[in-house]
């Protein structure tokens, strides 16, 4: 691709990763946290980050925000590069970094007011945009925000990185360590979000929240591994699958994985699932019996999960 194809791209992408590379350290002490990533987002999609503690998510979003260099590669947001055109995309950008980025002494109304005043704007200029957000947390605008529970503190931060109406919005791992009912809420206010116009990336660790997104990409070890939509990438399993469980969970388990029909074993809610290596699962059944191991087995439908265990198992 010539100079103007670059171009075009940009435009066309809301966020375009080429071939960005990453280490820390130097010398003996070199530890590579991206290895030559490239990937697209389009306008307006709500785009997921998938991966392991450790697998390079927090290192592409803060070169993504421009807050750290890459060692290789370009990458532009809104059609800006990240490293020519820094102040372009921090006027653009939204980001909630991991570990939460407000000022735990300083009210909840004090920490929205200061996050519009550094981007030149007022909470009353911005405010349909995070109203169903921040309501949630205005009876307390006068609490430090030290003092909010993990739920109101993922509000607050979600409301100081949407109060200069950006047109991307980074969130790095969310709904870490947040309960279950705040997960489901949270990802409700991301479909708004996504609806106002917003480009929205999101990592997160837990692989069951990727059928959320409109597409998503598996990252391990600085990798991706898999970039599709959900669906496709499900449509993708080609295996057979099933679904065991019994009264001795442990020894079925043990008893399935010594088997030469299987792929692959792991617990899967009150389920094992069990991956084969051919479509015939008459002999590991039978051999199962043979062994005097009760269960009861089912033929399963992968989700996402399955294939990115899979994938992150062919990886290794
Ligand atoms: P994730 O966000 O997916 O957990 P990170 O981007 O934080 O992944 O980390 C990727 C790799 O880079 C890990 O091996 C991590 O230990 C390493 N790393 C991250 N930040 C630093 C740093 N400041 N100094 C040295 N190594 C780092």
């Amino acid at each position: 691709m010539g100079n103007g194809g670059v171009k075009l791209k940009r435009k066309m992408y809301a966020v375009s990763v080429n071939n960005i590379a990453k280490s820390y350290g130097a010398k003996k002490n070199v530890t590579p946290a991206l290895h030559g990533i490239s990937f697209d987002v389009k306008p307006g999609e709500l785009f997921g980050l998938i991966g392991p503690d450790g697998a390079g998510k927090t290192t592409l979003f803060r070169i993504l925000t421009t807050l750290l260099l890459p060692d290789k590669g370009t990458a532009s947001v809104d059609g800006f590069d990240v490293v020519n055109a820094y102040k372009s995309i921090r006027r653009r950008v939204g980001y909630m970094p991991g570990r939460f980025s407000l000022y735990q002494d300083l009210t909840v109304k004090e920490n929205l007011d200061f996050f519009a005043t550094i981007f030149n704007t007022s909470i009353e200029k911005n405010y349909d945009l995070v109203k169903d957000i921040y309501a949630q947390i205005e009876p307390f605008s006068n609490r430090m925000a030290g003092k909010l529970s993990g739920g109101m503190k993922q509000k607050l931060a979600l409301s100081c990185a949407l109060i200069h109406r950006p047109s991307v919005l980074f969130l790095d791992e969310p709904t870490t360590g947040v309960d279950a009912v705040s997960r489901k809420e949270f990802w409700e206010m991301l479909k708004r979000l996504k609806a106002e116009g917003i480009t929205i990336l999101v990592s997160t660790p837990y692989m069951d929240e990727a059928g959320m997104c409109d597409r998503v990409a598996l990252i391990q070890s600085g990798r991706l591994l898999e970039m599709d939509t959900p669906s496709a990438i499900i449509r993708d399993f080609s295996k057979k699958l099933l679904a065991l469980k019994g009264p001795d969970m442990l020894t079925l388990l043990q008893a399935i994985r010594s088997h030469k029909d299987v792929a692959d074993a792991y617990p899967f809610g009150e389920f094992h699932h069990v991956v084969l290596e051919q479509d015939d699962e008459s002999g590991l059944l039978g051999y199962l019996q043979d062994n005097g191991i009760a269960f009861e087995a089912k033929m399963a439908v992968p989700d996402i999960e399955d294939c990115f265990i899979q994938l992150m198992k062919e990886e290794r």
